[in-house]
């Protein structure tokens, strides 16, 4: 008998068939004798559909009530699945967050799970439940409703797969597996069968929304056998190795974008010791991830300095910089929202240097200007306008050889 962690999303559970379709596999996964603990997100939709009525009530909503909002998308699609599951003679209780006892930090909208009480999941698998979790919740050390930033409903999985030992976290999604890039962007993307820890975690954090990159983070820390597979047709699906070993025999593994970027440009900052720290310190205590900076001389003692933020972030990142400014002798404050960021993955490609050439070689063709660069071990990231997203995705795929033959 195994025990299995199986997180369904949005889309899987989007509509009454869907909700039957996957109760339909919960249960012939639990007849088949194996312990199954259900994590579900909202129906497709319907955080977004939450969201908006905030928008429309106001333009700021208070963080705390926001999270009280958008967690309820989740309490509806576990109470439908446990019904749907009764229907079929199993016995599921659904759960929220706070009644598992998902403990998370304070930080109302990306809140990090800090630990998961196993008694309540482990009393219900005894006496042969299912347990329903909401996923994207928790609660914090003030007993506040907490959410988990946006995908969050991985992250709930592999928590609970760690806390339980499960033998594999299934995350089951709207796509077969892990592919060389979005299929929806390239239908030449091919499904990958392994992917490297260290590749997956690069691809989610550079935007391959497939899993929640603070999913992959977790499941590395405690190991957790994880598998990404369809809700919508049987297959083996991905899974993540932790060997480290490279499968692909291309130094290329994948191409991850992000349409969600921002950039803030600083000019005329004083150049001196310090600055960036005073700069990018509020930022990272404000939990906005800065991704790619640059800084380049203006003359006279000055710098121009120039960073990514994700576009949601914007507001905020402004609210931290803007009070700086007269500090540091910045003359303006730049942002630019049409941007987006592409980048090439693969373990391999630190021993070839002829990837950030013939990345810049294939944008150039394309007539795709660059402008910023980022790169790791593991990465070349750049930062070009939006308009030439897929452009660059399918150029940059096909180029590396990555498409099915
Ligand atoms: P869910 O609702 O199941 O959590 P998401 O929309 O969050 O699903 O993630 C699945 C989507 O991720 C796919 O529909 C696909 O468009 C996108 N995606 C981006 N990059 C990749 C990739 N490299 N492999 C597979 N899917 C990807
Ligand atoms: N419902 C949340 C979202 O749409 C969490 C998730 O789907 O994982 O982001
Ligand atoms: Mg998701």
């Amino acid at each position: 008998m195994s025990l299995f962690v199986q997180k369904y999303g949005g889309t899987s559970v989007g509509s009454f068939d869907r909700i039957e379709a996957v109760a339909d596999g919960i249960a012939r996964t639990v007849r088949e004798g194996h312990k199954t603990v259900v994590v579900l997100s909202a129906m497709a939709g319907e955080t977004n559909r939450l969201l908006e009525l905030a928008s429309l009530v106001s333009a700021q909503p208070d963080q705390r009530e926001l999270d009280m909002l958008v967690s309820t998308g989740e309490q509806i699609s576990i109470a439908l699945m446990a019904m749907a599951l009764h229907k079929r003679g199993v016995q599921a209780v659904s759960l929220l967050g706070f009644q598992v006892g998902i403990h998370t930090d304070g930080h109302h909208g990306r809140a990090e799970i800090q630990s998961v009480e196993q008694q309540r999941l482990e009393r219900c698998l005894d006496a042969g439940q299912v347990p329903i979790v909401a996923g994207f919740q928790g609660v914090s050390p003030d007993g506040e409703v907490t959410t988990l930033g946006r995908g969050g409903s991985d992250t709930t999985a592999v928590a609970l797969a760690a806390a339980l030992g499960a033998d594999e976290c299934q995350i089951f999604t709207d796509v077969e597996g892990v592919y060389t890039t979005d299929p929806r962007i390239e239908p030449k993307a091919r499904k990958m069968s392994h992917i490297t820890f260290e590749e997956m975690l690069e691809l989610a954090s550079l935007g391959a929304k497939v899993l929640q990159m603070r999913s992959v983070e977790f499941a590395g820390r405690h190991q957790v056998p994880l598998r990404v597979l369809s809700s919508f047709k049987e297959g083996e699906g991905t899974l993540i190795d932790y060997d480290g070993r490279c499968h692909s025999g291309n130094c290329v593994t994948g191409i991850a974008y992000s349409r969600e970027e921002a950039s803030l440009t600083l000019t005329g900052l004083v150049d001196e010791a310090g600055v960036a720290a005073a700069l990018f310190s509020p930022l990272a205590d404000a939990k906005i991830a800065v991704d790619m900076i640059v800084q380049a001389g203006a003359g006279e003692g000055r710098v121009d300095l120039t960073f990514t933020v994700p576009r949601g972030d914007l507001p905020l990142a402004r609210s931290v910089i803007e009070p700086l400014m007269e500090r540091f002798g910045a003359r303006e404050l730049i942002e630019t929202c049409d941007i987006c960021k592409v980048s090439v993955v693969g373990a391999s490609m630190t021993h070839h240097t002829s990837v950030a050439k013939q990345m810049f070689e294939v944008l150039g063709r394309e007539g795709i200007k660059i402008h910023l660069i980022a790169t790791s071990e593991i990465k070349i990231s750049v930062a070009i306008d939006e308009k030439y997203l897929e452009l660059a995705v399918r150029s940059l795929h096909s180029s590396f050889g990555l498409g099915e033959d």
